[in-house]
């Protein structure tokens, strides 16, 4: 299914360009066009869902299955030292464009910009670490 007013749908069915570097029945595989770092890639599933709630089980692990796969192949092509698999879901998180997706961006050692995704830390104390702990625990 496709948004109309999405633009990775419209990327998907090519009414917008992109340097596609892999594409299935399931998925395209993009460049970023604002990359951070050099072979940023995008794995787009071909159906519109907005992010990990609505994605199918199915279809995403299919997209974990890809990404491995990628990952092996940038890591050989682009000799990168490490890759992050990132993928954001809703505003607060850094997602912007409302359309699934998942993130691999090569690392590399002499990266300009080798804090991109350093987090800073927030201080808890042990009773709330506990109480959330608590409240997140979930049966199989
Ligand atoms: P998000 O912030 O939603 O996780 O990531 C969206 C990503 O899509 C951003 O890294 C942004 O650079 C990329 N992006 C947005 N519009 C386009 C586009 O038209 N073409 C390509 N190739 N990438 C895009
Ligand atoms: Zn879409």
């Amino acid at each position: 299914m496709r948004d109309d007013n999405c633009i990775f749908c419209k990327i998907i069915c090519g009414d917008i360009p992109s340097r596609t570097i892999y594409e299935d029945a399931d998925f395209k595989v993009i460049l970023d066009a604002s990359p951070a770092s050099k072979g940023h890639a995008l794995i787009l599933p071909k159906e519109h869902c907005a992010n990990v709630y609505e994605i199918s089980e199915d279809l995403l692990a299919k997209a974990a299955k890809l990404a491995k796969k990628l990952a092996a192949h940038m890591s050989e092509v682009l000799a990168c030292d490490g890759i992050n698999l990132l993928q954001n879901n809703g505003e607060v998180a850094g997602q912007t464009v409302f359309h699934f997706h998942m993130h691999l961006i090569p690392r590399y050692k002499h990266m300009k910009n080798n804090d991109l995704l350093v987090w800073t830390h927030e201080e808890f104390t042990d009773e709330e670490q506990d109480q959330i702990c608590g409240k997140l625990q979930m049966k199989e």
